[in-house]
């Protein structure tokens, strides 16, 4: 018998047949002797219909009241999967955010949980119930509701995960697991059976969305074993856990991210002198634009060269306050660049091995790819390099490292 905390995203539960699907499914692990602890997102679409609405009657909406009508998309939910359970004989009781009770700060929008009492919760489950639990919301100290931020719901489940000390926390959506890449860009890309919460981490934050960051995080926090999984066909899914420092066939690299809507900025012939970094990227943090890599060159006669990159959206933004502190530094010029992208090699093994980054340099030599920019961290390697030759560097690593799915792997 184990205890189980699965979660439902929007599509999962998008109509009623896909509930009573999901309700089957549930039924299955109560059958088992399992006990099941549910949480499920608003039905696909829901939320951002209520959004729509508050926007045709306010110009700056109160994030109170926005929290009071987002909430409601997984009020629905609750109630439709705990009758669909009862209606197939499964004993099952529905909870808001505040019945829980899920405390969390007062930032409407995006709340952080602060404790959770899974009293409730236990004593159902001990009577044999199946608790279904509105994901994304809380409530704060005053009684007021919140909600966590969008796609909130995966936290809400890690959270209840962590609180329950559940042995493992399933994520049901609509692709069966993590993959080396994107399958869209690489159609041979394969499904992880495992892969360490440092590389999901890199991975998610790098594109490959899958999960909520911070899920993750929580996740990887309080220790709670994640699985990935399809909530339309059966499988076992990829189960996101701690580094196991005793897998000898752990794979040098899990996977391959990677981020096409970069841009870099460079500023040319700033003085060599204390404080310039800080004169330059001040002002881009001040503005809060988020910067990605950042290089700096060996000065030569005095002055140096300095590159920094940025989310495409934000490249004006940035050009113009460099722009303005160029002059300040009397630099040389300021030179932008909108279409590059940066690829990133993610594995835990890397920390262990050297040459890696050799031979992903070559690997992108074989193909013509010119690399802009290089940074490594202990976990990855990545590279800025042209847009346009995005994916032909994705396809060109994940076969070199040998991640492409062979057809034995594929039957
Ligand atoms: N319904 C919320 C959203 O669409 C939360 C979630 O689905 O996780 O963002
Ligand atoms: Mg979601």
């Amino acid at each position: 018998m184990a205890l189980i905390v699965q979660k439902y995203g929007g599509t999962s539960v998008g109509t009623p047949e896909r509930i009573k699907v999901v309700a089957e499914r549930i039924k299955r692990y109560v059958d088992k002797g399992d006990q099941v602890v549910v949480v499920v997102s608003a039905m696909s679409g829901e939320t951002n219909r209520l959004l729509t609405l508050s926007q045709a009657l306010s110009s700056q909406p109160d994030p109170r009241e926005i929290d009071v009508l987002l909430s409601t998309g997984e009020q629905v939910t609750i109630a439709l999967l705990a009758l669909a359970l009862q209606d197939l004989k499964v004993d099952a009781r529905s909870y808001l955010g505040s019945q829980v009770k899920i405390l969390t700060d007062d930032a409407h929008g995006k709340a952080r949980i602060k404790a959770i009492d899974g009293q409730a919760i236990l004593s159902d489950l001990n009577g044999g119930k199946v608790a279904v639990v509105a994901g994304f919301q809380g409530v704060d100290h005053a009684g007021n509701i919140t909600t966590l931020g969008r796609g909130g719901s995966d936290t809400t489940a890690v959270a209840l995960a962590a609180a329950l000390s559940a042995d493992e926390c399933q994520i049901y959506t609509d692709v069966d697991g993590v993959y080396t890449t994107d399958p869209r860009v690489v159609d041979c890309a394969r499904r992880l059976e495992r892969i360490t919460f440092e590389e999901m981490l890199e991975m998610a934050s790098l594109g490959s969305k899958v999960l909520q960051i911070r899920a993750v995080e929580f996740a990887g926090k309080y220790q709670v074993p994640l699985r990935v999984l399809s909530s339309f066909e059966e499988g076992p899914g990829t189960l996101i856990s701690i580094d196991d420092d005793t897998d000898m066939e752990a794979p040098l690299v899990a996977g391959i991210a990677f981020n096409r809507d970069e841009a870099r900025v460079v500023i040319r012939g700033v003085p060599d002198t204390p404080g310039v970094a800080y004169k330059v990227l001040g002002p881009v943090s001040e503005a809060n634009i988020e910067v990605d890599v950042i290089v700096q060159n060996v000065a030569a006669d005095g002055s140096t060269d300095l590159t920094y990159t940025v989310h495409r959206n934000e490249l004006e933004r940035a050009q113009e306050i460099t722009e303005r502190i160029a002059q300040e530094l009397g630099a040389r010029e300021v030179a932008v660049d909108g279409s590059i992208c940066k690829v990133s090699l993610v594995g835990v093994g890397m920390r262990s091995h050297a040459g890696i980054a050799s031979q992903m340099f070559k690997a992108l030599a074989d193909v013509g790819i010119n690399i802009d920019l290089i940074t490594t961290s202990e976990i990855k390697i990545s590279v800025v390099i042209e847009e346009k030759y995005m994916e032909l560097a994705v396809r060109a690593l994940h076969t070199a490292f040998g991640l492409d799915q062979t057809d034995q792997q594929a039957s």
